[in-house]
C-alpha cells in the first residue's frame, strides 16, 4: 500500500490524497460502508459498484463465528468469497469481542471470550487476529487493541493502553515473519497494516500510545475509543493534540465517526479515513439525509453544496423521518438534486408506503440514498479541499 498527499489545505490541516492497494486506487478523505458479515445490509455489490464505492469494511469477529476463516479461505479470500473487487478494510476484532460477548477475560495473551450467537468459547490473540485477517486477504488490516469505556479510571486506561502497544508490537511481527521464507510473506507483503491510538480523553496517555507506535512504523494509524460516550468537544480536543503527533505521510483513520458533521470537523483536523454505521443504519429506520440547497456553494458533478472548512462549518444538511405522515402524498423524490437510483426514480410517498407496509425494498432503496449522500458528501469536501 502506498499514500500520497496531493494537496492540503491553507486554512486547517485537510488534506487531500491517494492510496494505492492491490485492489485499486482509494482518493482520500473518504468514507467506508460497513459490510459486517460480508455484505452492507440490504446492498449487493453492483449497488456499491454504481454508488462509487471505494472500499468497504468487514468484521473481523463476525466473519470469524459466522461463516468461519476456513470457508473463506478455500474460496481465496473474502474479496472472491463477497465479490468486490475493490479494497477492503477488517478490524481487529477486538472491538466486537469488547462490545458483543458475553463474557471476556483480557490477559496479556490475547482475550479470551464466549460467543454472542453460540456461548462457545474463543480465544483471540493478536496473532491469530493477524492470522485470521491475513487469511480474509483485506487491503488494510487492524491490530488487535483493547477499546475501554467512557469514562474510563486512569489507572485502568493506562493499563489497557500499554497492553494495546505490547499487542500492536506482536501484531507487527506476527505479519512480517522473520524468514524470507515464512509462509505469510508473499501475501502479507500486499496487506497493510494500521496501529490504533487508544488513551481514552487522557492526554499524557494519548501521546505516549502515538509515540510508542510511531516507532513501530506502520502503514497508517487509526485513533480508537473515541464516539463511546464522550461529549463531543472532548473529542475534538483529543483530535487537535493528536493528530499532529501522527507522521504526516501515513493515513489517519478515526475508527467509528460518525455524523456528517463530526467527519468535517475531523478533517480539518487532518483526519483521512472514517467508517460508521450512522448512515445505513438510519437508512433501515427510515432517516434520510438530506443537503441544504440554500448553502449551495460549491458546484460538483452531482450535487451542489456548501462545505466549510473554516472553524465554524454550518450544519449542510437535514434529516427526513420518512415514516412521517406528512410524506403520504409527497410525490417529490428525496432529494431532487440527488442523482442516486432511489432519487431517479421513486418518490417519497412511494418509499413512505414500503416503509409502512414493511416491504424489504423500502430499507434497500433508503441505504442506497443514504450512502450515496455520504459519499457524494465525501467528493464534495475533497472536491473543496483540491480547489
Ligand atoms: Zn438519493
Amino acid at each position: 500500500m502506498t499514500f500520497k498527499i496531493l494537496k492540503k489545505d491553507k486554512s486547517s490541516l485537510a488534506r487531500l490524497g491517494r492510496i494505492e492497494t492491490n485492489h485499486g486506487v482509494i482518493k482520500t478523505p473518504f468514507f467506508m460502508p460497513i459490510a459486517t458479515m460480508g455484505a452492507v445490509k440490504t446492498l449487493d455489490p453492483r449497488d456499491l459498484e454504481e454508488l462509487d464505492t471505494q472500499i468497504i469494511l468487514s468484521n473481523t469477529y463476525h466473519l470469524m463465528l459466522r461463516p468461519g476463516v476456513n470457508l473463506i479461505k478455500r474460496t481465496s479470500g473474502l474479496h472472491k468469497f463477497i465479490n468486490w473487487s475493490k479494497p477492503i478494510l477488517t478490524d481487529s476484532g477486538g472491538y466486537q469481542v469488547f462490545s458483543l460477548a458475553k463474557w471476556r477475560k483480557i490477559t496479556e495473551k490475547g482475550v479470551e471470550f464466549s460467543s454472542d450467537i453460540d456461548g462457545k468459547k474463543y480465544l483471540l490473540t493478536p496473532e491469530k487476529s493477524i492470522d485470521i485477517q491475513l487469511a480474509l486477504g483485506s487491503d488494510i488490516m487492524m491490530c488487535l487493541d483493547e477499546c475501554v469505556a467512557y469514562p474510563c479510571k486512569k489507572e485502568y486506561t493506562a493499563e489497557a493502553t500499554k497492553r494495546t502497544t505490547r499487542w500492536a508490537e506482536r501484531s507487527q511481527k506476527s505479519k512480517i515473519p522473520a524468514s524470507p521464507a515464512g509462509r505469510k510473506n508473499q501475501k502479507s507483503e500486499s496487506q497493510a497494516l494500521f496501529g490504533i491510538v487508544q488513551g481514552s480523553v487522557y492526554k499524557d496517555l494519548r501521546l505516549e500510545s502515538a509515540k510508542d507506535l510511531v516507532k513501530l512504523d506502520f502503514d497508517g494509524y487509526a485513533i480508537g475509543g473515541l464516539a463511546v460516550g464522550e461529549p463531543r468537544k472532548k473529542m475534538y480536543q483529543v483530535l487537535d493534540y493528536l493528530t499532529p503527533e501522527l507522521p504526516e505521510d501515513k493515513p489517519r483513520y478515526l475508527m467509528g465517526i460518525g455524523k456528517p458533521e463530526e467527519m468535517i470537523e475531523a478533517i480539518k483536523r487532518g483526519i483521512d479515513m472514517f467508517d460508521c454505521v450512522i448512515p445505513t443504519r438510519n437508512a433501515r429506520h427510515g432517516v434520510l439525509y438530506k443537503f441544504k440547497m440554500q448553502n449551495e456553494k460549491c458546484k460538483m458533478r452531482h450535487v451542489k453544496f456548501k462545505v466549510e472548512l473554516s472553524p465554524t462549518s454550518k450544519i449542510f444538511y437535514e434529516t427526513i423521518r420518512i415514516k412521517n405522515k406528512k410524506y403520504k402524498n409527497d410525490l417529490s423524490p428525496i432529494d431532487p438534486n440527488c442523482h442516486c437510483y432511489t432519487c431517479q426514480n421513486f418518490s417519497r410517498a412511494y418509499l413512505r408506503h414500503l416503509f409502512m407496509v414493511k416491504e424489504p425494498l423500502a430499507q434497500r432503496l433508503a441505504t442506497i440514498h443514504n450512502l450515496s449522500f455520504y459519499l457524494e458528501m465525501m467528493k464534495g469536501i475533497r472536491k473543496v479541499i483540491r480547489d
